[in-house]
């Protein structure tokens, strides 16, 4: 609450002045009177005005009514007093600052109408000073009817300024966590499978360094070329972020494969139409996925794979010759297939493992680029 009218109090420009004087100007207007108990009632009510102020720019809730009836009781008691008609300007700020709607439209009738009645009254009265300021009288007047609205819509629009900044603010953190998340994703995918093949390779060459240097420093050559790729990607994924097309994929997955001395069956042909470039890199990422597990678990001599699409959606197989190690909750177990499943939800796509005679991995996404073919 407190926060909620800094906002004039903050105004820079002309407006402290404005304030300053109009915490000034009662007591011209209280000295102007003859009587010395009329003044010390004068003194006493200005004071008085000013710390109840105070005190329901801080209040909350229903106490604002009872400060607001209060605050707008003095004022109504200067106008009739001693003609001081200014104390409904800081009423006007106040209830036009308002937040709830039904306080502010109830506050804002009672000081117009309340507001009225006594500048009338006072015109009935024929009170010379009253008169003799008539034409400041009425500026307050339409002050009263017409600014509370001006301020109560500013701070509203301002309001909706502050949450739909404070939205933004929460969409960019949740695309900040996304990316995080997708890096975290393609660092494990990239960085971490073909370090553990380097691992796996160099632990090879160690052993067989003395019995067959041949064969180790093909293995080395290899583990050479593996960190090789990893650097690349790791480069591309740093410089651009962009996606890994499948064809390339496949040609990095060849690799590997052929390193691992498993044999690649059937080649798959790629020619995806229809496929979003999100959807392309998921599959590429699974196709890595799949082929490093193939490499590190199975101990299969041969794997194919192969992508079909049809008018509604594309199959990616990969499948080997060789044991699947782990019976159950496999997905709880790694990274890998618990990722890959994940990716594939998030573009409506589905994995299915199947461990009869070798692991088959069916992945299946739907065609989901711009133009829709009627195939
Ligand atoms: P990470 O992928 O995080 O490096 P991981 O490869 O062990 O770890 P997942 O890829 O989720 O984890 O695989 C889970 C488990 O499923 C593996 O530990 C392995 O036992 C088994 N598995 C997965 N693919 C195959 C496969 N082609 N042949 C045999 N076992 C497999
Ligand atoms: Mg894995």
């Amino acid at each position: 609450m407190i926060k909620r009218y800094m906002g004039f109090q903050k105004n820079n420009g002309v407006f402290p002045y404005i304030w300053l004087i109009l915490c000034i100007l009662p007591f011209y207007f209280i000295f102007q009177s003859q009587s010395t108990i009329e003044i010390m009632v004068g003194i006493f009510l200005t004071i008085l005005f000013f710390v109840f102020y105070r005190i329901a720019l801080v209040s909350r809730g229903w106490p604002v009514y009872i400060w607001t009836f209060i605050l707008i009781g003095i004022s109504i008691t200067s106008t009739s007093l001693f003609s001081y008609v200014y104390f409904s300007i800081f009423l006007v700020y106040f209830i036009g600052n308002i937040k709830d709607r039904m306080t502010f439209y109830i506050l804002y009738f009672v000081l117009l109408i309340s507001t009225s009645v006594s500048f009338n009254f006072s015109i009935v009265q024929q009170k010379e000073l009253f008169l003799k300021q008539l034409p400041f009288v009425i500026i307050i007047w339409i002050s009263v009817i017409l600014l509370p609205f001006g301020i109560h819509n500013r701070k509203e629009r301002g309001q909706l300024e502050e949450k739909l900044e404070d939205a933004n603010k929460k969409i960019s953190e949740l695309i900040k966590l996304q990316e995080r998340e997708r890096i975290a994703r393609d660092l494990h995918d990239t960085l971490g499978q073909k370090l553990s093949l380097i691992g796996l390779k160099s632990d090879l060459a160690r052993k067989l360094i003395n019995k067959e240097p041949e064969r180790a420093r093909n293995e080395l050559k290899d583990v050479q070329q593996t960190a090789r790729t990893a650097l690349n990607e790791v480069r591309k994924m740093v410089s651009s972020m962009r996606g890994i097309r499948l064809k390339e994929e496949i040609v990095r997955v060849k690799q590997v494969l052929e390193a691992a001395q498993i044999q690649l069956e059937s080649e798959p042909e790629v020619v995806l139409k229809n496929v979003s470039p999100l959807t392309e890199n998921i599959l590429s990422m699974c196709l890595k996925e799949a082929v490093t597990n193939v490499v590190k678990h199975s101990g299969a001599t041969t794997c194919s794979i192969s992508i079909e699409q049809s008018w509604k959606d594309v199959k990616m197989t990969i499948k080997d010759n060789g044991n699947f190690k782990s019976t159950k909750e496999y997905f709880a177990k790694g990274h890998g297939l618990t990722g890959m499943k994940e990716r594939l939800e998030f573009v409506n796509g589905s994995l299915e493992i199947l461990t009869k005679e070798g692991t088959t991995l069916i992945i299946t996404v739907p065609n989901d680029g711009k133009e829709k073919r009627g195939e």
